[in-house]
């Protein structure tokens, strides 16, 4: 299985579907905002630091990232394919990940890439506030979240494009039928 970067914006989906996709492929998979909320959750030093950006909706630094990107990498099992969800998210993170990737004889695979409007995504992460009770999924937060995906996070996209990896898939009402064409592309890809 080649590797496989999930991305879009907050609510785009990426947790949904690198589930159901780990579950069919028997994949790795590495959610950067879990492993950190994990962190949190254990009140280590790493969760401590992390906290104050992700209540403020701020992205963790750069190099802190790409160490605990490597380190859970190194974790995993080889050979089965890995889903990175939540990571790059600036353009320096995902020149260290193709570097991380070909330092260790494996590369980037493909992009996929969540484009769903914002009004739907801002309906999504209020609904998950309610249901999950996640502490940044606050109206506040949100926007600034959604701010630094515009910001940092978005123009990363035509770096994919550079690379010759992207995929985009445009929200179409159901799950079912966006998980089918994501199905499609995996599967053409390999
Ligand atoms: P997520 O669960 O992917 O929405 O991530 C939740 C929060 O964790 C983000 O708003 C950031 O504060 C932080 N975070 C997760 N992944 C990264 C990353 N690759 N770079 C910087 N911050 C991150």
């Amino acid at each position: 299985m080649k590797n496989i970067i999930i991305f879009g914006a907050p609510g785009s989906g990426k947790g949904t579907y690198s589930d159901e996709i780990v579950a069919k492929y028997n994949m790795g998979h590495i959610s950067t905002g879990d492993v950190l909320r994990g962190e949190i959750k254990n009140g280590t030093e790493l969760g401590k630091i992390a906290k104050g950006y992700i209540d403020n909706g701020q992205l963790i630094p750069d190099e802190l990232m790409i160490d605990i990107l490597a380190k859970t990498y190194d974790s995993l099992p080889k050979g089965q394919g890995v889903i990175f969800d939540g990571f790059p998210r600036t353009i320096a993170q995902a020149e260290a990940l193709k570097k991380m990737l070909s330092e260790r004889g494996d590369d980037m695979g493909m992009m996929i890439e969540l484009v769903v409007d914002e009004e739907t995504l801002l309906a999504r992460l209020l609904n998950r506030a309610i249901e999950q009770g996640r502490a940044d999924d606050n109206e506040v937060t949100i926007k600034k979240r959604f701010e630094v995906y515009h910001n940092q996070t978005a123009p990363l996209a035509d770096w994919f494009e550079k690379e010759g990896i992207r995929n985009t898939f445009t929200w179409n009402g159901t799950k079912e039928a966006m998980l089918a064409d994501i199905y499609a592309c995996i599967d053409k890809n390999n």
